[in-house]
């Protein structure tokens, strides 16, 4: 009987858990190991920054609802994988062995790629942890004493554009609300070649409609930016044109600044050798399976996939909450028939669907695929975006609780937002 062991309790590996479970009989062990004991909903961290989320409003520990499902679950970081000898090292010391091993890791938050930033001795704030969101709320009260300039945006080689956009039009909003704008200047700081890019070479026409935003809420912008240095208080970029060459060198005052950093994968992922990409990604087939281990599954922002475009400046694609739903349902697809003896053909949808929280409204966008020209490619704003995503929220949030097995994308977010299923193109990844 397979023993299934699913490193990382995030967005991908916790509906892996109960798919798995939902699909094998309990002669087969699943057992989850996680860094730390409780689920974060990450996309909620950008609210927990502001206050409008409170810590225990987005975590839930992840112990008695696995277990109640006959789910074991250790919490404790992997420090190593013996991809070959199919064993993990824990870092209380524990080995596990695995029949299958399934890789939900998430990211690495590269902040040392540029000196001064991050909030762990730097001078940016965060909002990729519900660890950081919360600094980041403590720093926000105390700027709200004396408001300043502010700078929010992505580093060079970030990916994940969505959630800095998000902060940006929620700290617009929050500003407004405590009628605190008018001291605030804000600044838009983006390694994108345009407003609107999103790692995706924009979607629909999300170029003109985020700058027709940021115009409309007195946001300023500098986009092809390779931010190199943080100070206290002053932001160094160099503004690339479509050449690479340096266009205009910007140094940019702050009083509050939130950057997104560009990611890598784990560093217990990242040291197997034949695994990863050079920057620490699992390399995966188009059936999420190690190109290299036959044993090893990968899903999440932890796989390597390559960026929609060069840019100036680089940038990489972002991996969305539809696309790692659908990864999911691949690889437990996967492991069923292969524990039956059967082939393991299943596939992930790998397009992108995302809803964006602006504050008061929010954008929606679909790119299907992700590299143009698509067959689906709309970005829609609206209040319901903003009302979809915190009933997203909630509803994830209590799928994690009672942990039912059903893909949320397939079910609600593509019938309301009017899509049929998304196959994966024939020829992805
Ligand atoms: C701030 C933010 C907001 C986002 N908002 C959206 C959104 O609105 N919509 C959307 O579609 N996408 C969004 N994304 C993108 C993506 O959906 C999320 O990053 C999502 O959390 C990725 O899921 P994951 O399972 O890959 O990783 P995670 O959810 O980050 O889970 C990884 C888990 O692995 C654990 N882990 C890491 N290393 C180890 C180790 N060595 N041993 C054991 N456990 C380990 C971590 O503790 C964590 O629990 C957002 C991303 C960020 C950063």
């Amino acid at each position: 009987m397979a023993h299934i062991v699913i490193m990382g309790a995030g967005i991908g590996g916790m509906p892996a858990a109960y798919e798995l479970r939902a699909k094998l009989d309990a002669s087969h062990r699943i057992t989850v190991v996680n860094a730390t004991d409780y689920f974060q909903f990450v996309p909620s961290n950008p609210w927990v920054a502001v206050g409008w989320r409170k810590r225990d409003d987005v975590i839930l520990p992840v112990k008695p609802y696995l277990e109640k499902k006959g789910i074991q679950f250790i919490a404790s970081r992997v420090d190593k994988i013996d991809a070959a000898g199919k064993t993990l090292t824990l870092a209380n010391e524990e080995m596990l062995a695995y029949d299958y091993l399934i890789i939900t890791t998430g990211p690495k938050l590269a902040f040392d790629e540029v000196p001064g930033a991050g909030p762990m001795g730097g001078f940016t704030h965060s909002i990729c942890s519900v660890d950081h969101a919360e600094q980041t709320w403590a720093a926000y009260q105390e700027f709200l004493k004396n408001p300043g300039p502010v700078i929010i945006g992505a580093m060079p080689g970030a990916s994940c554009f969505g959630p800095a956009y998000e902060f940006a039009f929620i700290l617009d909003a929050d500003l407004r609300k405590r009628k605190l704008r008018h001291k605030v200047p804000i600044t838009f700081v983006t390694s994108e070649p345009y407003i609107g890019h999103l790692g995706l070479g924009g979607v629909g026409d999300s170029k003109s409609m985020l700058e027709s935003d940021f115009r409309n809420h007195d946001i300023k912008w500098v986009t092809n930016a390779k931010t190199t240095q943080v100070e206290d208080g002053m932001l160094h970029t160099s503004e690339l044109n479509a050449k690479g060459e340096v266009e205009k060198e910007h140094l940019l005052p702050f009083t509050f600044a939130m950057m997104l950093p560009a990611f890598r994968g784990v560093d217990a992922v990242a040291g197997v050798e034949g695994l990863c990409n050079p920057r620490g990604f699992v390399q995966i087939d188009a059936h999420q399976r190690s190109k290299a281990f036959e044993s090893i599954f990968s899903a999440g922002v932890c796989v390597a996939i390559p960026p929609v475009e060069a840019t100036p400046v680089p940038t990489g694609a972002p991996k969305t909450g539809y696309m790692i739903e659908t990864m999911v349902t691949a690889i437990v697809q996967n492991i069923v028939a292969d524990i039956a003896g059967k082939p393991a053909t299943a596939k992930g949808s790998w397009n992108a669907i995302c809803l964006a929280d602006m504050g008061d409204t929010g954008a929606a966008f679909v790119a299907l695929p992700q590299i143009p020209p698509r067959n689906v490619n709309w970005f829609k704003k609206g209040k319901w975006v903003h009302l979809a995503k915190i009933a997203f929220e909630k509803y994830f949030i209590h799928k994690m609780k009672a942990g039912t097995s059903e893909p949320i994308y397939e079910k609600y977010v593509l019938k309301a937002l009017g899509i049929e299923r998304l196959e994966p193109p024939a020829d992805k990844p």
